[in-house]
């Protein structure tokens, strides 16, 4: 479907054994803001996956036995390439995923720097176990050792920032790499394969494959010669990729989906928890899967919060993404935006009230935008725990606004989804606060904040929102092989 295009469209090639090749067909890429098809991308499959894989396999023998610091210079000269380039991948970013422009510029971009320069410095610090049995006569130690080829695949929400927090600690661990971003946001992780070579990563060790997961990224799973697959995107991709990978007993890391609680007790210190739960529903057009989108209120407060939450989320602004000024931009695509909208509507014939957003405020959009996939921040109170708004991820800007009276109950009910990845508690009472957190099913806890993230520590979910933890040591571990090595003397 290819007959309407201008000449000015972007067209994208696959990264294999350090060349551009194009491939012999293509998909459409929207800009999200403006419902216009502006960007082409490589529709792979087997074929290019298997280039791609045999690249990485001729790579990895050299690179993985380069040492460390060596690696490590290599990924911080790329940190600094994308760093010099900043507002050019931030731009890129937007347009390509519908996100603002502040948020690419503080949040996706400076973090896919941070991401190489972070594993660049950890990978440098790991050591080994030792043991000793004087009786028998032994010392035991251990020894990691880079696995191979590693398929990496990620989704379309955070899409530089995710690839990278794959790409670099698996390289940096003597890995070679075959990469498959999301077809719905293709460009920044191309951009980035320009500065490969410059930054001194040899030609191999990273290759991407642009398509379709179905196509592509199914092809990467099945690969015989890929032992490892990190994965972060949706459960039911997850259950697919399981499935595919289960005949090759395949290592898997897999990040996916969250039903994210915020629970908010009536000690909490609302000036702060408000403006950062209105952040944490609406960031990135909610489409982060740390976003929290079931707010549990203690009743003595309950209306007092609505009140003021409503009229917080009110003053986020929606519209054009490259505009400075805005808070929420475009969905990434027309179902998406669809799907979304649906949800709300089921709320509505379930009873539950729209307090403000979609179908009850105007959206007014800059005549660029009227084909652009937005939706306004929007607030839904009284809905059912068991309602779907409550218990299926909707990854838009929509968050549940419900009330609870006791600790014991709003416990049990913010464990009372599929999901486990991250939950917010708002209390001043310091025990309250680390009781409720250790009985949260939840692989991340955040009291009286958000999103405040050390990047030494383990990041994943409980339940359906994965297997497997991604941190400085846990990534470490993931990318690398363990062997124990038993000396007599
Ligand atoms: P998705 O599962 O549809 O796609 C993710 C990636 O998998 C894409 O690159 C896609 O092309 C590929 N893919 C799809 N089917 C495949 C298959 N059969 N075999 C191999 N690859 C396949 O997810 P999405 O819609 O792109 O992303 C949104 C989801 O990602 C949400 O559920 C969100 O919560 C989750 N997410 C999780 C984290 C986390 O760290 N836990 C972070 C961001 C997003």
């Amino acid at each position: 479907p290819t007959m309407a295009h201008s000449p000015a469209l972007l067209v994208l090639e696959n990264f294999i054994g350090g060349k551009f090749v194009p491939c012999s067909s293509y998909i459409d890429s929207y800009n999200p803001s403006t419902g216009d098809v502006y960007c082409r991308v490589p529709d792979s499959g087997k074929e290019e996956v298997e280039a791609a894989v045999k690249a990485a396999k001729d790579a990895f023998p050299i690179w993985s036995s380069k040492s460390p610091l060596e690696r490590s210079q290599i990924l911080n000269k790329l940190a600094d390439l994308i760093e010099h380039d900043l507002e050019v991948f931030a731009q890129a970013e937007s347009k390509d995923q519908g996100k603002t422009i502040t948020f690419a510029r503080t949040v996706d971009i400076p973090r896919a720097v941070h991401n190489f320069r972070f594993f660049a410095s950890s990978v440098l610090h790991h050591i080994t176990e030792c043991t000793e049995m004087p009786t028998m006569g032994c010392v035991h130690y251990t020894s990691r050792a880079p696995v191979g080829v590693a398929g990496l695949i990620s989704p379309w929400n955070l899409p530089l920032y995710l690839l990278t927090w794959k790409i670099a600690p698996a390289i940096a661990c003597g890995n070679t790499v075959v990469a498959k971003p999301s077809e719905m946001t293709s460009v920044t992780a191309w951009m980035m394969c320009k500065l490969l070579e410059k930054a001194g990563v040899p030609p191999g060790v990273v290759n991407v494959v642009f398509g379709t997961g179905a196509k592509a990224g199914e092809a990467l799973v099945c690969h015989p010669d890929v032992p490892l697959i990190s994965f972060t995107g949706s459960t039911l991709t997850a259950q697919r990729i399981t499935e595919k990978s289960a005949p090759h007993c395949k290592r898997l890391s897999l990040e996916l989906g969250g039903k994210n609680p915020a629970i908010i007790f009536d000690d909490a210190d609302l000036s702060r928890c408000i403006p950062t739960t209105v952040r944490s529903s609406f960031a990135n057009q909610g489409e982060i899967c740390l976003c929290t989108s079931r707010i549990f209120v203690q009743r003595g407060i309950y209306s007092e919060f609505l009140k003021r939450f409503v009229a917080e989320a009110k003053k986020w602004k929606t519209g054009n993404p490259s505009d400075p000024t805005i808070d929420v931009g475009a969905l990434i695509s027309k179902e998406h935006l669809e799907k979304v909208r649906n949800y709300v509507k089921k709320a509505q014939a379930e009873g539950a009230r729209v307090l403000c957003g979609e179908g009850v405020d105007p959206l007014a959009l800059p005549p660029g935008n009227q084909k652009g996939y937005f939706m306004l921040p929007t607030v839904i109170a009284e809905v059912k725990d068991e309602s779907c708004c409550m218990q299926e991820e909707i990854f838009g800007p929509v968050t549940c606004v419900v009330a609870f009276d006791t600790e014991e109950e709003v416990v049990k009910r913010a464990n009372g989804v599929k999901y486990g990845l991250a939950a917010t508690v708002w209390s001043s009472n310091v025990g309250r606060v680390h009781r409720v957190a250790h009985r949260l099913q939840s692989g991340l806890v955040w009291t009286n904040c958000w999103l405040v993230r050390d990047l030494n520590l383990p990041f994943g979910g409980m339940k359906a929102s994965g297997v497997g933890r991604e941190g400085a040591k846990d990534s470490y571990e993931f990318f690398t092989e363990v062997k124990t090595i038993t000396i007599k003397h």
